[in-house]
């Protein structure tokens, strides 16, 4: 977690960079604390990578106003002298050298004893649990114990910034749900600020402790993974992180967050206002999560009438599909096979679930 005094590690200001005619990022500014968890999520082609490259110095901006590491101006230093090192998806290990031979590597060319390289790789691969594994080759290990050396020859020369490239991408789901709870008590470990590739919202919302969404090169939102879970602020937002309803309506009111919508149909209903600059009588999305919608009693005063058009049995829950008069809406019951007869006539859920952003 990061801590009172705030030292800020990393310091971009709006980086524009091309490939050609592709405008890969386009006036994008981040920053991240003295060992925060930074996380940028995006889909395939949002320019996550070209933001890395920017950072570690591989990649030469098209512009940048400000790009500072540790307080100091590195726009034009090159990769080696930035202290940040990288770790990719595609594990870029020496084949012809065993694990701790790896790891010990960039503390031999940075002209550490080998004594001391020795003792210090092997204090890496004891932090990712490999020290077991030290005489290995590298085709004697799994993927995840590969990339677990990775890890250990990207820390332990101690870089300022830690950047991962959707470095648990190659892995098997059980794998790297493991993989992201040691990744995090790694970094806390080590007080490291990490800045974090990935495409998958759940691993943002598990690991990090501030989040980046990006979009065709642009950041749509930043925040907790809270506040990107629960009060998404666009529609771009509220769809990637899994928002199964998002609705059409008119805002007629707002009390400060607290808004008013109408549907087509004349239908009133309330919920919070996300993207503040919200005038009265502006086109809104009123979205809601399926698993925050409830059945009510047919005669509750509360809520709205609702019929059943469709249902699916997915094991764990039933996801069922509802007419209403805000539209169709997507519920999902946790009811197991009791779902297969259950009549719902009228749902409800609590305001503080539904968000309430522009439409685009
Ligand atoms: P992400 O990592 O989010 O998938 P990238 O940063 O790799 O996104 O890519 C952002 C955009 O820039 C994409 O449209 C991609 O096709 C383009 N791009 C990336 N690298 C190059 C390159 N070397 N030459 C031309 N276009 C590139
Ligand atoms: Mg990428």
């Amino acid at each position: 977690m990061t801590d009172s005094t705030a030292v800020p590690m990393l310091e971009v200001e709006d980086v524009v960079h091309r490939y050609g005619t592709v405008t890969a990022l386009s006036h994008v500014s981040l920053s991240a604390l003295k060992g925060e968890f930074l996380t940028i999520l995006g889909s395939s082609g949002s320019g996550k990578t070209t933001m890395l490259r920017v950072i570690s110095g591989l990649e030469r901006p098209t512009s940048v106003r400000r790009l500072r590491i540790g307080g100091v101006d590195v726009a034009h230093l090159p990769a080696a002298k930035r202290n940040c090192t990288t770790v990719f998806q595609s594990y870029a290990l020496f084949p012809h050298m065993n694990v701790i031979e790896n790891v010990a590597y960039g503390l031999r060319i940075r002209k550490m004893n080998s004594t001391d390289a020795l003792r210090e790789a092997h204090r890496a691969l004891g932090m990712v649990q490999l020290d077991s594994k030290a005489d290995r080759r590298i085709s004697q290990l799994s993927g995840g114990e590969r990339q677990r050396v990775a890890l250990a020859r990207a820390v332990v020369t101690q870089p300022s910034i830690l950047l991962l490239d959707e470095p648990l991408g190659a892995l098997d789901e059980r794998l790297r749900e493991d993989m992201q709870i040691e990744l995090v008590e790694l970094q806390r470990t080590l007080g490291m600020t990490f800045i974090y590739i990935t495409h998958s919202q759940e691993e943002a919302l598990t690991m990090s402790d501030r989040v980046v969404l990006m979009s065709h090169g642009r950041i749509v939102q930043s925040g907790g993974p809270l506040d990107l879970f629960d009060r998404p602020n666009s529609r771009f937002a509220a769809g990637f992180m899994g928002y199964e309803n998002i609705l059409q309506a008119r805002l007629i009111g707002r009390e400060g967050d607290l808004g008013l919508v109408e549907f087509p149909g004349g239908l009133r209903l309330q919920g919070l206002i996300t993207a503040p600059a919200l005038d009265t009588g502006t086109p809104v999305h009123l979205a809601i999560r399926a698993e925050r919608i409830s059945a009510l009693a047919p005669d509750a005063p509360e809520g709205i009438a609702a019929r059943i058009t469709s249902r699916v049995y997915r094991g764990k829950y039933t996801d069922i599909s509802l007419d209403t008069p805000a539209g169709p809406l997507r519920m999902r019951s946790w009811h197991g096979a009791q779902d297969e007869s259950r009549e719902i006539r009228r749902i409800g859920w609590s305001t503080n679930d539904a968000v309430i952003f522009a439409v685009d």
